[in-house]
C-alpha cells in the first residue's frame, strides 16, 4: 500500500498474516465510515476462526527463531521500524483522521506518542539484562533471566488506531514473543500499514500478524492455547470480560478499561491556564480519550467564573472536518456514538443538570451528514446523575460544585473508575496531598492530560484496569516475559553425600 491509496482507497481492508496481505476468506465484512462525511469509505473483513488460527500458527512457526536472535539484532530490526514510522508520520496521521475523525493535528500527535514507545522498545537489550548474585553459598551462584512466553496477543479500541497498538507490539516483539493484533473494526487501516513497515524493517514472517474482526476473532483469541497472553484496550465491561475469559484459559492478561476523569479545580488556581487545560483535555478529540477530562470539580467560590469562562470558550470551537488545519475538534467515530452522546444529554437535563451549552443538531457546512456534535457543557451535575456515574465517550464536560479540596478527593475517591484525575492548584502542599490520597493510577498536578512517558508505563485504578501490570515502561516487559532463577554450581566446589535437609547458605 502506498502513501495516498492508504488513506483514500476503497478497496477491503484484510488481514495481514506470515508477512502478507490476506484478503478475507470468511465472506462477512463490516462498513469503515469516513465520520467527517458519514459516508461508507471501505469495507473491512471480519476474520473467521480459521483465518485467526492462521495467524497463531504463523506466529508459533516464527517464535523459535525469532525468540533465539539475539536482542541487539531484534532492536536494530526495531530501529529500521522506527525510522520508516518517522519517515510516514503524515500518512499514518491522515489514515487515521480518515477513518477516526480526529483532527490531523491530534493525529500527529498520536502517532508521535506511539513512537515514543518504539524508542523505548529499540532499548530491550538493555530491558533484558537479569541480575547476578556470585556466592549465594559457598561456590553457587544465583542469577535470574526474563524469557519472552510465545505467541502473545493484543485487542485494541477505536480511539487510538495507531498509538495503542503501539502500546503493546513493540515492546512485546522486541521482547521475543510474536504478535497477533486484533485492532478495532471501525479504523482498521493504521495497524496494517504499520504491519508493512514492519515488513520493511526486515521482521520476519509470522513475528507479527493483524487479523481484522470482532467478538469472533477475539474469541478464538481468548481460548487459544497456543496464545501466552492477552493485551486488552477498550471499555469497561469488555475488559472486565476479557480478563475472566483470559484467566479461565491460563493466559496473563491485562485489560484496560474505561474512564471517568476529573479535573479538581482549587480557588487559588490560575484561571485562564485551567480553561485552557479543560477546554484541550474536555473537547480534544471530541472527547474520545481514556484520559479525556469529563468533570470539572469546582472548589469553594471558583465555580461562577469557571463556567463562565468555559461557556464562552465552548461556543467558539471550532469543530470541522479534522483535515482542515485549524479544526479544533472533528466528528464523532459513529452515527451510533453520536445518538449515545446525544442522548446521554437529553438524560443530564432530564436528571436536572444545568445544560449551559447544548452541542446537539451541529452542522458543519459542507459536511452535513458527517457525525458531528457541539460541544456540551453542564453545570451542578451531582453524583447521583447518570451523567456523572457514567463514561459518555463525547464532547461533554460536567461541572461538580463542592465546599472544599477534602469533598473534592473524597468525590474522585468514590467513584468507581479510576483512570486519570488532575488538580490545578497554585499550592505545593494542597498538590502533594492530593498526589499522595488520590484513589487514581495517573495523576497530574497543574497537567490535564498525564499520560505517563514510554519509559513509566499506563494505567489505572479500580475499574478502569483489570490485571496487575500496566502497559509499556517496564512493567510491559515483565508482562511479555517470564522470570528464570539459575543456580549454578560445579563438581569441585559439591559436598559429598545426598542433603536431605532444606539447603541453606554455607
Ligand atoms: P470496545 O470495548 O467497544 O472495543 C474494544 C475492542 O474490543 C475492539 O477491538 C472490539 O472489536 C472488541 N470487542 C468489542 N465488543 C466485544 C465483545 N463483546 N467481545 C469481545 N471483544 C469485543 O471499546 P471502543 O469503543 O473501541 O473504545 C472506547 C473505550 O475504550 C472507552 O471505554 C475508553 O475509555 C476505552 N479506552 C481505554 C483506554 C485505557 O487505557 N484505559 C485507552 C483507550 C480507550
Amino acid at each position: 500500500m502506498g502513501a495516498t491509496e492508504a488513506f483514500t482507497s476503497t478497496a477491503d481492508i484484510g488481514h495481514h498474516i506470515n508477512g502478507r496481505a490476506v484478503a478475507s476468506t470468511s465472506g462477512r465484512t463490516q462498513a469503515v465510515y469516513n465520520p467527517a462525511t458519514g459516508a461508507v469509505a471501505r469495507q473491512v473483513a471480519l476474520a473467521s476462526a480459521a483465518e485467526v488460527n492462521a495467524a497463531v500458527a504463523a506466529g508459533v512457526a516464527a517464535f523459535p527463531a525469532w525468540s533465539d536472535m539475539p536482542p541487539i539484532r531484534r532492536s536494530r530490526i526495531m530501529f529500521k521500524f522506527l525510522e520508516l514510522m518517522n519517515q510516514h508520520r503524515d500518512t499514518l496521521a491522515a489514515i487515521i483522521t480518515a477513518e477516526h475523525g480526529k483532527v490531523f493535528t491530534d493525529a500527529q500527535g498520536e502517532v508521535s506518542r506511539g513512537i515514543d514507545i518504539i524508542e523505548f522498545a529499540c532499548g530491550i537489550p538493555q530491558l533484558l539484562k537479569g541480575d547476578y548474585t556470585e556466592q549465594v553459598s559457598t561456590g553457587i551462584d544465583n542469577w535470574t533471566l526474563r524469557q519472552p512466553l510465545g505467541v502473545v496477543a493484543g485487542v485494541t479500541p477505536f480511539n487510538f488506531p495507531c498509538m495503542v497498538p503501539l502500546w503493546m507490539f513493540p515492546v512485546a516483539i522486541a521482547a521475543g514473543n510474536c504478535f497477533v493484533l486484533k485492532p478495532s473494526e471501525r479504523d482498521p487501516s493504521a495497524p496494517i500499514f504499520m504491519a508493512e513497515l514492519l515488513k520493511q524493517a526486515g521482521l520476519p514472517d509470522g513475528v507479527f500478524g493483524v487479523v481484522q474482526g470482532d467478538k469472533l476473532a477475539v474469541d478464538t483469541l481468548l481460548t487459544h492455547p497456543d496464545v501466552k497472553a492477552i493485551s486488552f484496550v477498550g471499555s469497561t465491561p469488555i475488559a472486565q470480560y476479557i480478563y475472566e475469559t483470559g484467566a479461565h484459559h491460563g493466559k496473563r492478561v491485562q485489560a484496560l478499561g474505561g474512564a471517568k476523569n476529573h479535573l479538581v479545580v482549587m480557588p487559588d488556581a490560575n484561571l485562564d491556564q485551567t480553561v485552557d487545560a479543560l477546554i484541550g483535555a474536555g473537547y480534544g478529540s471530541a472527547g474520545e480519550r481514556c484520559m479525556a477530562i469529563s468533570v470539572a470539580v469546582a472548589v469553594g467560590d471558583v465555580a461562577d467564573k469557571l463556567v463562565a469562562a468555559l461557556a464562552a470558550r465552548v461556543k467558539t470551537l471550532k469543530i470541522k472536518n479534522g483535515m482542515e488545519l485549524d479544526a479544533e475538534m472533528g466528528p464523532v467515530i459513529t452515527r451510533e456514538a453520536l445518538m449515545r452522546i446525544e442522548g446521554y444529554i437529553a438524560t443530564g437535563v432530564t436528571e436536572g443538570a444545568a445544560l449551559v451549552v447544548d452541542g446537539r443538531g451541529c452542522k458543519v457546512p459542507g459536511f452535513e451528514g458527517g457525525f458531528f456534535t457541539g460541544g456540551t457543557l453542564f453545570d451542578h451535575v451531582t453524583p447521583a446523575m447518570r451523567i456523572y456515574k457514567e463514561e459518555i465517550f463525547g464532547p461533554v464536560l460536567g461541572v461538580v460544585r463542592v465546599a472544599d479540596f477534602a469533598a473534592a478527593v473524597d468525590l474522585v475517591n468514590g467513584h468507581e473508575f479510576g483512570n486519570g484525575v488532575a488538580c490545578f492548584t497554585s499550592d505545593g502542599n494542597v498538590a502533594r496531598e492530593f498526589a499522595r490520597r488520590i484513589q487514581v493510577g495517573m495523576v497530574g498536578i497543574n497537567v490535564p492530560i498525564p499520560v505517563p512517558m514510554a519509559w513509566h508505563g499506563f494505567g489505572g485504578w479500580k475499574k478502569s484496569l483489570f490485571g496487575d501490570m500496566n502497559a509499556y515502561g517496564e512493567e510491559g516487559v515483565r508482562f511479555y516475559t517470564k522470570q528464570k532463577s539459575v543456580m549454578q554450581r560445579w563438581p569441585a566446589s559439591i559436598a559429598k553425600g545426598a542433603e536431605f535437609v532444606m539447603p541453606t547458605a554455607k
